[in-house]
């Protein structure tokens, strides 16, 4: 006999966790199924919040926290600097953070399965999801909803059916000692034939230096390149983590009575791939949906329109902000990162790393002048025409 839910969220990283405890406390009986068997481990994330995506958790593990950053870095090819003075940033311990979320969550009700990974389906109405533990147990989960919070290799829209989403790889290196850095840093560089940037996140415990690269390209050479960073800040490898990321949202995030939410439907920040806040964000809305297709009979579809609505517009700006930052020349972006320098105080003023439409707004503004136009990269700019059109369309 199959366990029977009202929901079945498969995931429980943030946005699994935090969509079963809404809807637990919407009095509803939800299990939550991971498969490892600690919440939270392993860790792959550098765990930064802005202010605003903290602000906006309807859980807050605040004993997370383990650094609180008040200065945000970026630096051009050729290490020319501007400094974000007035950041507010957290940097969370995903571990604890990922567990704090699921305790909140199985304090208001919620059946946590762990070590029980989400493996097929059965075609039933309601459908029912087949599971197996590390014991090799089979088990099966019957819901009047499925949810897969899954991440970026969803095993739960792989056997509904759903296309497979582009994904790109996360490389961090955790190292040490901890010296006096005091400030997130974005450095740029040139990987292959495409502009990117690497990271470097401080904390009390650790520092993170860390990068997002397409799967062609040859994954030893970043790891080397990384190292290379690390040593050039005087700071030594302790270990790697590597994860997978989606590089734009799905077109389709529900399917009869199954949806998608968080990494596993595509919902991060396309320029730095963070993807807490638009995850959670967006768990909000399934919560909600989620609800109101159970309590009156609403079309479930009605949670991608929301989270389209709300994210969408943030998505395909980032995405062609990404898309141009990528294939522009290094030397042309060199320019530009020195014309913008002139009016630090317009890029400090528009900073928010969880809303940055505002932001990329100017930037493109200001890379629409003459002078910029006559630049051979604006013809860059027809790769990324065709591609916006294919991503947010
Ligand atoms: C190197 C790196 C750095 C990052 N840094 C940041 C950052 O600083 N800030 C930020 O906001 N985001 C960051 N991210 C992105 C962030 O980690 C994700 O966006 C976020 O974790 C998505 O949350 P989620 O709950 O959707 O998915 P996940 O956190 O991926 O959780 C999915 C859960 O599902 C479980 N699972 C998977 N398959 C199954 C299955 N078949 N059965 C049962 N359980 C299953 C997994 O074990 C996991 O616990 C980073 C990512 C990487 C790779």
């Amino acid at each position: 006999m199959p366990d029977s839910f009202d929901i079945v969220i498969v995931g429980g990283g943030p946005v699994g966790s935090t969509l079963s405890y809404l809807l637990s406390k919407k009095g509803y009986n939800v299990a939550l199924i991971e498969e490892h068997r600690e919440i939270g481990i392993p860790v792959h994330c550098a765990g930064l919040l802005g202010k605003r995506a903290w602000d906006s958790l309807p859980i807050k593990p605040s004993h997370s926290i383990i650094e609180k950053v008040s200065s945000f870095k970026i630096f051009s090819f050729k290490g020319e600097e501007i400094e974000i003075p007035k950041f507010t940033g957290y940097v969370v311990d995903r571990s604890v953070f990922d567990k704090g979320i699921c305790a909140s969550a199985v304090e208001t009700g919620v059946s946590p399965y762990k070590s029980t990974r989400c493996v097929a389906y059965s075609k039933l109405q309601p459908p029912e999801i087949i599971c197996k533990t590390y014991s090799g147990l089979r088990r099966r989960f019957r819901g009047r909803v499925i949810v897969g919070a899954d991440g970026a290799l969803s095993k739960v829209a792989k056997i509904f059916g759903f296309p497979p989403l582009p994904v790109r790889f996360g490389l961090q290196l955790i190292a040490g000692p901890v010296s006096d850095l005091d400030s997130v840093e974005v450095h740029f560089l040139r990987l292959g034939s495409i502009n990117t940037f690497y990271w470097i996140i401080p904390s009390p415990k650790e520092v993170k230096v860390g990068i997002v690269f397409p799967l062609n390209i040859n994954f030893g050479s970043v790891r080397n390149l990384l190292r290379k960073e690390a040593l050039n800040k005087k700071l030594t490898t302790r270990r790697f983590s590597t994860w997978f990321l989606p590089t734009k949202p799905r077109r389709k995030t529900v399917k009869g009575r199954t949806l998608l939410v968080g990494d596993a439907a595509g919902q991060n920040k396309p320029l730095s791939f963070g993807g807490i806040f638009f995850g959670v964000s967006a768990a909000k809305i399934a919560a909600k949906n989620i609800v109101m297709f159970l309590e009156e009979n609403k079309r479930l579809t009605l949670y991608e329109k929301e989270w389209r609505k709300f994210l969408l517009n943030k998505i395909r700006i980032g995405l062609i902000g990404r898309t141009v930052f990528e294939n522009y020349l290094p030397n042309e972006l060199e320019r530009f990162f020195q014309r913008i320098k002139e009016s630090e105080s317009e890029i400090i003023n528009l900073w928010d790393i969880d809303s940055q439409e505002k932001l990329l707004f100017h930037l493109f503004k200001k890379s629409f002048s003459p002078y910029f136009l006559m630049r051979k990269s604006i013809f860059k700019l027809f790769i990324a025409i065709p591609y916006i059109f294919t991503i947010a369309f």
